[in-house]
């Protein structure tokens, strides 16, 4: 059981239960919109909550990280997805567009805090998310199921299996400083490191899908 210290603790659905199996693992989304308001109103239509929705300014929890978070399809039979001890990640933006700086710092800090609290591999069992193509899904995703239930570390829903979403599609970039950022470590060495990641994205409030069914998890 745990509460992140600094987050905003804002309750929607509630858990979608007791975890059945491990090992502790990280799943990254992107929200398909964008706000956080936006997201909220989602999960509350859908009862797709994940753990924690991340913005450029907060970082909110919704669920306790020792229980079950809803944003995932769980087909019948196979492997759990939810309840395999999954801490899912909504990042307010979109798999096609760029996550901007501010953002991937609050999902590092996170990262970072989740790693420490559950002693989650910082690694990507099933490989880095595969960017857009185009705006486009690039499929050819690695849904290895061994993976997922036996190897600790991080996860995209691009990588979960039983499910079509190719969320949070980051760049190698952005994968690199994801996983590389830690504000107690003194950041990241200066302004000038990865020039690639904007740090504004002015488009994001008006931006559209191209995933409009992302909330459906059934
Ligand atoms: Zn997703």
């Amino acid at each position: 059981m745990a509460i992140c210290p600094f987050a905003i603790q804002k309750i929607i659905s509630g858990p979608s239960g007791p975890f059945t199996g491990g090992p502790f693992k990280i799943v990254h989304h992107t929200t398909e919109g964008g706000t956080a308001q936006g997201a909220f109103n989602a999960f509350s239509a859908n009862r797709s909550d994940p753990h924690f929705t991340v913005d450029a300014t907060a970082i909110f929890q919704h669920i306790d990280t020792g229980l079950g978070a809803r944003a995932l399809r769980n087909a019948p039979g196979g492997v759990e997805t939810n309840r395999d001890s999954a801490i899912q990640i909504e990042v307010v933006g979109f798999a096609h567009r760029p996550k901007t700086k501010p953002t991937l710092r609050n999902v590092a800090r996170l990262c970072r805090w989740l790693e420490q609290t559950h002693a989650i591999a910082k690694t990507w069992p099933n490989g880095p998310p595969r960017p857009a193509n185009n705006g486009h899904d690039p499929g050819g995703h690695n849904r290895n199921a061994q993976n997922w239930d036996t190897k600790s570390g991080h996860y995209g829903h691009c990588h979960v299996p039983e499910n079509t979403h190719w969320d949070p599609a980051y760049t190698g970039d952005e994968v690199a400083f994801l996983m590389a950022f830690d504000p107690d470590a003194g950041g990241l060495e200066g302004p000038d490191a990865f020039p690639s990641i904007v740090e504004d994205d002015p488009g994001l409030s008006e931006a559209v899908s191209q995933m409009p069914d992302h909330h459906k998890v059934d």
